[in-house]
């Protein structure tokens, strides 16, 4: 097959290329390659099994059109100090300006027209006062949130209008490597399981999500791709009850927390808020269990969660970031026989594994009922599990009540951001026609991040 343009992997980063290629009039042929299935097709089983059964060849929450983005929360963070680092590579000023557009994109789609956490009121004012006396940073950052269900509805919208403008949508097939002439990248090689299929295109685009990072990787190493080591996060899910979170849910939606907690002074941070949300499971192909949240927009729990997140940066002689963090979340995984672990805050304190009739006692009951009471820190790296203590007891002053002993600490809680791959100003890498977008491309980590390198991507390959 012969395109243009060859597009691998249908999440926000590959599927705003193709969207500004096309809204822009770009007559470029061009292919949309996605290992999983369309957004119609995607379903999770666990919402009639009522627990992750580990789907293969791989899990419906992160495959598929519209990648981890359809089952996600649909938070898209409106600043540019939010979801990655791509300001660092192409400037602020220009990512803001495309997080307006983008989101316009977004609104034409269907979603929300109110806007989170964007009120300077006096609720604001004491909450940063608070934060500023805990040393830690309050993040502006105002939030149009989707909802689960609204997110699949407005990508789903999206899946149509390409299909409808003669993007060729590959579902099912998967990319196994790039096609090397002379260090010109020429295109790719796909394989649907049975049979292999090669794409040529002028231009390549690997937009492969997180998931895609491992394979990246390699992909990196084999044709000397230049990149360097990414960050990793390890951390928790912590979950409260809702009466907890009640005045930064109200003033905030989510609160975004900052801090560098003495002794080691690592960056340690808030991530994904979900007021009345649900604590969730993810697998990943190599049958990792990993914890994450999300909220729906009518469904509500009585609890909010979120994650407490530790940057890791390793320096020579160590380069596999992602290694450290799956052999962190394999240990927690092995302690809970396959399933998350919860435990609580106070029986962290006092040294001691939470057991299942415990949390039962509680004001705040977890809403991942397949995890697994027990002990996290017995898998938590020291410095990791020291961050977190010393930062759960600084969001205590911001937030009074977080450090009860009663709060649920879920683990493993990861983040890959994958290698950075390193890029010029008009995203090219060192081999020619090849281009990395997203989280994949260590840029980004986040929705609406990765749909502006998108449509960036989109106006450069115009
Ligand atoms: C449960 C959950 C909740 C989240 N909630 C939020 C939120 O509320 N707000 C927010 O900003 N972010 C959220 N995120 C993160 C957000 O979804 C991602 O940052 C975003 O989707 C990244 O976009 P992307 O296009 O880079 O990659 P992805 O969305 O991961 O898409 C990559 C796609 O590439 C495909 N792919 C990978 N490898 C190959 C291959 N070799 N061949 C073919 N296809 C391949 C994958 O199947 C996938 O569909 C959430 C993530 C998860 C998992």
């Amino acid at each position: 097959m012969k395109k243009d343009i060859v597009i691998i992997g249908a999440g926000p980063a590959g599927i705003f290329t193709a969207l500004e290629l096309i809204r822009k009039g770009s007559k470029k042929s061009i292919a949309l390659v996605e290992k999983g299935a369309a957004i119609e097709h995607r379903r999770c089983p666990k919402s009639v099994t009522h627990k992750c059964v580990n789907c293969k060849p791989y899990c419906h929450i992160t495959t598929g059109f519209s990648g981890a983005g359809a089952f996600s929360d649909g938070k898209l963070s409106l600043s540019c100090e939010v979801g990655g680092d791509l300001p660092d590579l192409v400037g602020a000023d220009l990512v803001q300006d495309t997080i307006a557009y983008a989101d316009s994109i977004y609104l034409e789609f269907g979603a929300d027209t109110h806007v989170e956490g964007v009120t300077d009121g006096d609720e604001i004012r004491a909450i940063r006062k608070r934060a500023i006396a805990a040393g830690l940073k309050l993040v502006d950052c105002p939030i149009r949130h989707m909802g689960t269900e609204k997110a699949q509805d407005i990508y789903l919208g999206i899946e149509k209008y390409l299909a409808d403008h003669g993007v060729e949508l590959l579902f099912g097939m998967e990319c196994v490597n790039i096609i090397l002439q002379d260090s010109v990248c020429k295109g790719v090689t796909l394989t649907d399981g049975k049979k292999d299929l090669e794409i040529y295109a002028d231009e390549t685009v690997i937009a492969a999500g997180r998931r895609g990072a491992d394979w990246l990787e390699k992909v990196c190493a084999e044709h000397n791709i230049a990149h360097q080591s990414g960050t990793v996060d390890v951390g928790v899910r912590v979950e409260v009850r809702n009466e907890v979170m009640e005045t930064v849910n109200r003033a905030l939606y989510e609160s975004k927390l900052i801090g560098y907690p003495k002794p080691f002074k690592n960056k340690v941070r808030t991530f994904c808020q979900n007021p009345g949300g649900f604590v969730s499971q993810e697998n990943y192909d190599n049958d990792l269990a990993v914890v994450n949240g999300h909220s729906y927009k009518e469904k509500k729990s009585d609890n909010t969660n979120l994650a407490i997140l530790c940057s890791h940066n390793f320096n020579e002689p160590f380069n596999q970031p992602i290694a450290f963090a799956q052999k962190v979340g394999e240990l927690t995984n092995m302690l809970g026989a396959g399933h998350i672990l919860v435990q609580r805050y106070g029986d962290i304190l006092d040294g001691k594994r939470t057991w299942a009739k415990e949390l039962a006692r509680s004001n705040v009951r977890p809403t991942l009922p397949d995890a697994v009471a027990g002990d996290i820190t017995s898998a938590m790296p020291y410095r990791s599990m020291l961050n977190i203590i010393n930062f759960i007891q600084a969001v205590d002053k911001v937030v009074p009540g977080f450090a009860a002993p009663e709060t649920l600490l879920y683990s493993p809680e990861l983040k890959f951001y994958s290698n950075r791959i390193k890029m010029d100003t008009h995203l090219n890498t060192n081999v020619q026609g090849l281009h990395c977008l997203g989280d994949s491309s260590g840029w980004t980590r986040g929705l609406m991040m990765a749909s502006v390198m998108g449509v960036l991507m989109g106006r450069y390959l115009l």
